[in-house]
């Protein structure tokens, strides 16, 4: 068990990537919160884990809201005694070109990824500080985080910018024994995926077999979707990782469809 009794707070962990990494923590010793828009599936994910509600719960947070944030972090710290570990992995994809992009769409992209990260890294960083015991903050950024793709301009842009986030977290952080990652995975099926098919296979003009071989696995090694189950992976990895050797650092986790 990598986590034995660490404290953990995992965001949009109601479904997809963040709802394997509550489980991936459950699984290593964590007590875990899945913080989430959707609260009854955030409430649902949690009794699956742990029906008695002692190793998981449920939590309401729009993490846009710093009102909503703020109350929710408070509700793991009274409930569970403190907070270890942050997850900031909430996220949505609108996909359209830059020229017809509606500037409301860039704002609530925008917000969701960054004022999210930002929202919750705070409230997880004052209570840590607090705390004294360090802690670890992961950011789920993407290949977009390193590489462009048409279509994707706030996310892009936003996944980018959580790498500059972790880079300062890592510095700030560091004396409080707070270490910050990002982890950056290809394309997952989950979802938020699902929905982008049949929207890029539309934009472009292409089937939606050929958005999957043409588009996202085409720069693979080997053709293959990366799983939650690998993201999951990488997340309990930073997590167990108890020193500020590895801090500040991004790892893309993505059959090779982009290489460091
Ligand atoms: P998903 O759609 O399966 O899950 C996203 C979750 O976030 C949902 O439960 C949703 O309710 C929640 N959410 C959305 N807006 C929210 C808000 N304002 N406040 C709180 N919760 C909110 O998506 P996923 O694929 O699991 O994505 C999770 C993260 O992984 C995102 O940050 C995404 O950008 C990133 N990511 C996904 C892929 C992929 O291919 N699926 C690849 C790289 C990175």
């Amino acid at each position: 068990m990598r986590l034995k009794d660490k404290i953990a707070v995992v965001t949009g962990a109601a479904s997809g990537i963040g709802k394997e990494i509550a489980t991936a923590y459950v699984r290593e010793g964590a007590r875990v919160a899945i913080a989430d828009l959707n609260l009854e599936g955030a409430q649902a994910a949690a009794k699956t884990l742990d029906n008695s509600g002692t190793r998981a719960m449920g939590v309401a947070m729009d993490v846009t809201q710093e009102d909503q944030v703020d109350a929710g972090m408070a509700q793991v710290v009274k409930q569970f005694g403190g907070i270890d570990i942050l997850v900031s992995n909430a996220g949505i994809q609108i996909v359209e070109p830059l020229d017809q992009f509606e500037f409301s769409k860039w704002k609530k992209l925008l917000a969701i990824h960054l004022d999210g990260a930002f929202l919750t890294t705070r409230a997880a960083l004052r209570q840590m500080y607090k705390q004294g015991r360090g802690g670890s903050v992961i950011y789920m950024g993407s290949v977009h985080s390193k590489e462009a793709s048409v279509l994707k301009a706030p996310y892009v842009t936003a996944k980018h910018g959580l790498i500059g986030l972790a880079k300062v977290v890592a510095k700030e952080g560091a004396a409080h024994g707070v270490r910050a990652n990002v982890i950056c995975p290809g394309f997952v099926r989950t979802p938020l995926v699902e929905k982008q098919i049949p929207e890029q296979a539309k934009e472009l003009g292409i089937t939606e077999e050929q958005v999957v071989k043409t588009v996202m696995l085409k720069d693979t090694v080997d053709g293959e979707f990366t799983t939650v189950q690998d993201v999951a992976a990488a997340a309990v990895f930073f997590a167990g990782f108890e020193s500020n050797a590895l801090t500040g650092q991004s790892l893309v986790v993505s059959h090779g469809w982009f290489m460091q």
